[in-house]
Order: C-alpha cells, then sequence, then structure tokens
C-alpha cells in the first residue's frame, strides 16, 4: 500500500549507497548514505511500513514529509532532498548531520559555560520560532531531536525528527498526549494544549544544558508525570548556586504552569540572558 502522495519513480539503491547506522526511532532505522553519482553523503531514515499500523501512522509520514518540505529551508533544520518509497519502505534522504546529538557533545566537553549554552539554546529557540511562525509544532522538542552537522566547534545545530510534528489553527487545542516524559508540558498531560508546549520543553532542555539533570525526573513514566504536573523546580542543589540568576530567571519563565503566561518563542529571545551580547557568563560553571 502506497503511503506517499508523492516519491521518487526510481529506487533509493539505484541512486544511493546505504551504509552504517546511525541511529533507529520508532519506526525505523537511519542510515548514512552515499549518493551513488556525487559520492556526497546524506542520511537515509527508512520507514518501515510494516511498523505502520493504523490510517493515522500513514498520515504521520506524509506529514513529516510535508513539515520538512516547509521548514527545510531554515538554517538550522535538516534539509530533506529525496523521497522514495518501496514495496517495504519510505526513505527519507535528509541532510547528513556527522557531529551526532547535541547532549552527547555537551556531555563530553568537560568544561561549559552559560555564554556557551546561551548560544546554543538561542539558536534552538530560533528554528521553534520559525516554526510557530508557520503555525506548526513540533510536539518532541528534545536533546536527541537536535543534531550537530561536523564534529567540530564550528558545527552548526539542526533540529531533525518532525514525526510529531503537527499544524495549528489560532485558538485549536490538541489532546494527544504526545512526547517524552521528561519534556511534556503539564497541559499536554491534562490534554488540553497547543504550541505553547513546545515552549515548555525548551525550558527543561535550557534547565539539563545548565545542570545536567532533568528537572522533573521518576523512575518510571508516572512518576516524571506527577511532578510535571506538580511543577516545582529546584535551583538549589549544585551546580545552581554558581548559575547567574538571569539563567534561572529564563528557566523559571519557560516552565511557567500556565501556558497561557509562558513566554511564547520571540518573546524569550528578547530575554537579557538569551540576547547575543546578553547576561551569560563566559566562565565555567
Ligand atoms: P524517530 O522519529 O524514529 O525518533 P529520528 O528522525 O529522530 O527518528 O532519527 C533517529 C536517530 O537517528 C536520531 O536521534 C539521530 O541520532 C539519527 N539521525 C536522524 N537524522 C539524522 C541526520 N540527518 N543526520 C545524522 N543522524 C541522524
Ligand atoms: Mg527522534
Amino acid at each position: 500500500q502506497q503511503v506517499l502522495k508523492k516519491s521518487s519513480s526510481s529506487k533509493v539503491s539505484d541512486n544511493y549507497l546505504l551504509g552504517r547506522i546511525l541511529g533507529k526511532g520508532a519506526f525505523g532505522t537511519v542510515y548514512v548514505a552515499t549518493n551513488r553519482k556525487t559520492s556526497h553523503a546524506y542520511a537515509c531514515k527508512s520507514i518501515d511500513k510494516a511498523k505502520l499500523v493504523s490510517e493515522e501512522d500513514r498520515q504521520d509520514i506524509q506529514r513529516e514529509v510535508d513539515v520538512l518540505n516547509l521548514v527545510g529551508q531554515h538554517p538550522n533544520v535538516a534539509e530533506l532532498y529525496h523521497v522514495f518509497e518501496d514495496a517495504k519502505h519510505v526513505h527519507l534522504v535528509l541532510e547528513l548531520c556527522k557531529g551526532g546529538e547535541l547532549f552527547d557533545r555537551v556531555v563530553s566537553k568537560g568544561t561549559f559555560t552559560e555564554k556557551m549554552a546561551a548560544d546554543f539554546f538561542r539558536t534552538m529557540v530560533t528554528v521553534v520560532e520559525h516554526m510557530h511562525q508557520l503555525g506548526i509544532m513540533h510536539r518532541d522538542i528534545k536533546p536527541e531531536n537536535f543534531l550537530l552537522t561536523t564534529e567540530d566547534d564550528s558545527a552548526v545545530i539542526k533540529l531533525a525528527d518532525f514525526g510529531l510534528s503537527t499544524y495549528y489553527k489560532p485558538g485549536q487545542r490538541f489532546n494527544q498526549i504526545v512526547g517524552s516524559a521528561y519534556y511534556v508540558a503539564p497541559e499536554v498531560l491534562r490534554r488540553d494544549y497547543s504550541f505553547e508546549a513546545d515552549m515548555w520543553s525548551l525550558g527543561v532542555i535550557l534547565y539539563i544544558l545548565l545542570s545536567g539533570l532533568p528537572p522533573f525526573w521518576g523512575d518510571t513514566e508516572e512518576d516524571i508525570f506527577k511532578m510535571v504536573l506538580k511543577g516545582d523546580v529546584d535551583f538549589k542543589t549544585a551546580p545552581w548556586p554558581n548559575i547567574s540568576a538571569e539563567a534561572k530567571d529564563c528557566v523559571r519563565k519557560l516552565l511557567t504552569m500556565n501556558p497561557k503566561q509562558r513566554p511564547t518563542a520571540d518573546k524569550i529571545l528578547q530575554h537579557p540572558w538569551l540576547k547575543q551580547q546578553g547576561a551569560a557568563p563566559d566562565k565555567p560553571i
């Protein structure tokens, strides 16, 4: 059964050589793919059609392609170059992010300054701002979905994985619980949410970027959800006493329980800690 409305009529293997595995997700596997003509390396996300059980699953793949086509031009999105579909798979040929997931890099860095955190985080907010301007929410904002283009310090961050993204209209409410437990907003758990949920997830990421620990945690999903619904955030334990008041203020604003009072992407970009020559200190945390 055909999943996509439009895809290349040729075969992926005629055009690309699929190599080592870069990552695995719910529906498929991501490979390094080398273009047979140009030898240029890409990433190929091969989605197993057998795992798409419902009509909704199939629509999700179509939407992922549509969203990638809409936002793929943004400098901080992994661009979609080619789409193939055969009997067993849908293949999305994407810009290759050789640097892997952002958080592995942050963890391996050793010293990390607030300024570095602010620089990374500003870029993340900028992509989300762009999506919201287009009326699309991501719904799966988490560290694993931000990738780096190269292994060196000049690497650019790219948002990848638009598998849960969806269009929204002003005032439209959503009730489907999606995303990952650590990053999920309280209103999502209450099944009444909109784009502001992405801003909460960004707040969770910023908390982790600065402290290395998630703000809401537990042994089970249920335990994590309980903490999210309580919304108490610890700013007392190390390293928080060493972190600037502006940084804490920025996290606190994003982790506002009431989505109506939570800053939007363009609003938080005006925050003194996040501004280009902003208040973020350039000393190790
Ligand atoms: P899923 O929707 O199943 O979560 P993702 O699109 O997030 O799939 O891909 C799974 C993993 O594959 C990512 O977390 C990342 O490690 C790797 N990956 C995905 N896209 C790329 C890419 N463009 N370049 C490099 N690695 C990628
Ligand atoms: Mg993913």
